[in-house]
């Protein structure tokens, strides 16, 4: 960590920069709060900037209004960010890197459909269908990839990729394999996740990836980009989540309960109380904000299991350690 670097006699090490990048297609849910408060105290207890980014890049589904819900309920939380993004205004940054990975040969059109890809019967780590490359040899349209009016895909390097995960999680992949090369740019023009973060972490200058383990698959894919378009590989940390019963199965607390039915019934401090006592960093439940847990707050208090949550009408109760 650079505020522990001996060579630099100046003091001045520049600090470090981490994010929470929620996307804005609905409303905050109790794991989307206790996502963003566990990326605020690990970079306000490092000394890092901490940057939110707004990711509307679905035009189907984000809408402004979403992302002004956003940012009012993390700000009612007790959250502050030294700076605000949206990825809608960093499209010139996206079409840089598409140009490169074009340029580099690592750029085609592929419309497989997703029956197709089901088709090959090979899942993934996070449950879907690995694409089979099969489209790699086909050429961009003689206008280049502007002029595709298909999705296209980037050609991922071969091999295995791997990244520093903070709390021990593994990491190691070859994605190519696992999940075959992603989709960069949806036939519709949307920019699509995997490149749109990879490209707004490494124009940020973000050093440390604070986020639910949920994600933890997609890392090595993100690596393999990052290599291909020269961008340092941040450090990750992987945290636990808030599962919910469904049926038989466990599932991300989703669409149970928004900040809106949150804030009716918990203030900031009773709400930000439950999250730090549903991460089992505390005994008991007390309200609490996020300054007045910044002090005690250790990652070796937080629990790495996921934990059961359950929206019982008025009280978000939360049970003990739910194993992995
Ligand atoms: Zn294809």
């Amino acid at each position: 960590m650079e505020d522990q670097n001996p060579t630099d006699t100046a003091g001045s090490a520049p600090p470090g920069v981490g994010r929470f990048a929620p996307s804005t297609t609905g409303e905050a849910h109790p794991g989307t709060l206790l996502a963003a408060l566990l990326c605020w105290l690990d970079a306000r207890k490092n000394g890092d900037r901490v940057l939110l980014r707004l990711e509307n890049l679905d035009p189907d589904r984000s809408t402004p209004a979403f992302e002004d819900a956003m940012q009012q309920d993390l700000a009612w939380l007790g959250l502050d960010w030294d700076e605000v993004t949206r990825q809608s205004d960093n499209q010139s940054d996206y079409e840089e890197a598409l140009d490169r990975l074009a340029e580099a040969g690592q750029l085609y059109p592929c419309s497989c459909s997703r029956a197709e890809i089901r088709a090959s019967g090979v899942r993934t780590p996070d449950g879907g269908y690995r694409y089979d490359n099969r489209c790699r040899d086909r050429a961009l349209p003689p206008g280049g990839w502007r002029a595709s009016e298909e999705p296209l895909r980037a050609r991922l390097l071969e091999g295995t990729f791997t990244a520093v995960d903070l709390g021990g999680d593994d990491l190691t992949q070859d994605p190519t394999a696992s999940f075959g090369d992603p989709i960069v740019r949806r036939r519709d023009g949307a920019i699509a996740y995997q490149l749109a973060c990879v490209v707004d972490d490494a124009m940020s200058g973000v050093t440390r990836i604070v986020r639910g383990r949920d994600i933890m698959s997609n890392t090595a894919s993100q690596v393999a980009i990052q290599t291909s378009l020269g961008f340092v590989t941040p450090e990750y940390r992987h945290h636990m989540l808030l599962l919910e019963r469904q049926g038989e199965k466990l599932a991300k607390l989703h669409g149970s309960v928004g900040a809106t039915a949150l804030r009716e019934v918990y203030s900031a401090a009773e709400l930000c109380g439950v999250l730090v006592f549903a991460a089992g960093m505390v005994e008991r439940l007390e309200p609490m904000t996020p300054t007045e847990r910044l002090d005690g707050f250790s990652w070796d208090r937080v629990s790495h299991k996921d934990r059961l949550a359950h929206w019982a009408g008025r009280v978000l109760e939360v049970s003990g350690d739910q194993g992995q």
